[in-house]
């Protein structure tokens, strides 16, 4: 027997396989709804003007690619936990690092909640990002499932979201989507962050928040509202974020992880150990990303560009919402959900004929990227659906 016999062969990733049977497809009007990037109307996943001038800034300052320590790069640690949190500084109950991508935050997240409790059980609404219960269960962490959203009356179970948080032990974890939640777009409002932050406080579970997506629901003060709540509700919180979407830097995988803690004794334990696990996992984060990200943040002209063309990718997904909703059937909620993601009640079966005879792409989820429309192709998208229906 070959060393190597004893692997199962593992599933191909279904959307890199959607992406090679759009590209071959010859019709003129192809819609893709697959791979989860923003694009603009011509379906272009550009880089944005502000990152390209802090990239050019960065090629003419940087005089060394010398080894940063397991922490990457601390300015831009430092702008990210402004910038999902408001007005707080690293140091005290607060502690952070660079990772490669939100991926490697959530990775080091799961590593050293599993460190402080091993095998610890953590809360899931479903359906979420698929790759949430891969990353727990790397890290030998327990996954306890409950439902988030009902597909089919395209809703948010709140009920369902409580009831689990209310039969959690204390001491466990609740995995939450801070915006744009993935797939569903179906975020808590504020007045359900409120239910939810005083009931992890109040029944001493641990909140591992995941923000994403910030800036591309409704604004970035709003997108971190909740996480914020959370944060200031409970002494001890995980926070992983990814700049990747907001930034639109994917394959740079730029993301930091945040601790709070309930003393400074204990910021000085977690930072040790997060450090530790770092080390042990990628030694330190990719320098690139970071570097132009906190070059960007320094420069208060290019934060005004960047801000100004997050606003536009916002208000693009926002209008399509807007026109897809106008369709109604089950596209009629659509403009209450926020982000790049929608999960359409679709069977497999409508799944393959919009592809085979209307040339439109998505996850057999039944999850669509809205950037993967515009305001002109959405009423072709409609039309297609109902003809499925
Ligand atoms: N969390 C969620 C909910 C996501 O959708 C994604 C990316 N698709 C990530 C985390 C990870 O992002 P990154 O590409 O920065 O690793």
């Amino acid at each position: 027997m070959s060393f190597f016999q004893p692997l199962a062969q593992q599933p191909a990733d279904a959307l890199l396989a959607l992406i090679g049977m759009f590209r071959s497809d010859p019709r003129p009007g192809k819609i893709d709804l697959g791979v989860g990037v923003f694009r603009d109307d011509e379906g272009h996943t550009p880089v944005m003007r502000a990152v390209k001038a802090a990239e050019r800034k960065l090629w003419e300052s940087q005089d060394s690619k010398s080894y940063l320590g397991p922490e990457g790069n601390v300015a831009f640690a430092r702008h990210m936990a402004r910038l999902a949190l408001g007005d707080v500084e690293l140091g005290g109950r607060l502690t952070g690092v660079q990772t490669p991508g939100g991926t490697g935050a959530l990775r080091l997240g799961a590593e050293l909640i599993a460190a402080s409790r091993p095998g610890v059980t953590v809360w899931v609404g479903t359906p979420t990002w698929p790759n949430h219960p891969p990353i727990l269960a790397a890290a030998g962490l327990k996954a306890q499932t409950y439902k988030h959203f009902d597909p089919a009356s395209q809703t948010l179970t709140f009920d369902a979201v409580m009831d689990a948080l209310n039969r959690a032990q204390p001491g466990d974890v609740a995995l939450l989507h801070g915006c744009c939640h993935n797939p569903t777009g179906a975020d808590f409002s504020l007045e359900q962050w409120r239910v939810i932050a005083d009931t992890l406080s109040t029944r001493g579970i641990l909140p591992f928040l995941d923000l994403a997506y910030q800036g591309l629901g409704l604004g970035m003060e709003q997108d971190a509202a909740g996480v914020r709540m959370v944060m200031d509700a409970c002494p001890e919180a995980v926070l992983a974020y990814s700049c990747d979407k907001n930034f639109g830097v994917y394959r740079d995988r730029v993301g930091a992880l945040f601790v709070q803690t309930g003393s400074a004794a204990d910021t000085d334990r977690v930072a040790s150990n997060m450090l530790a696990l770092a080390r042990a996992n990628w030694s330190m984060p990719p320098d690139h990303g970071g570097a132009v990200i906190a070059t960007l943040m320094d420069d208060p002209a290019l934060v005004a560009d960047w801000t100004l063309e997050l606003n536009n990718m916002r208000d693009r997904l926002l209008g399509i919402r807007a026109a897809l909703a106008a369709h109604g059937g089950v596209l009629g909620r659509v403009d209450q959900q926020r982000g790049m993601f929608s999960l359409l009640p679709l069977s497999p079966d409508v799944v393959k004929r919009l592809r085979e005879e209307h040339a439109v792409y998505m996850a057999g989820s039944g999850r669509i990227n809205i950037a993967g429309l515009s305001v002109e192709t959405a009423g072709r998208f409609a039309a297609a659906l109902n003809a499925c229906l």
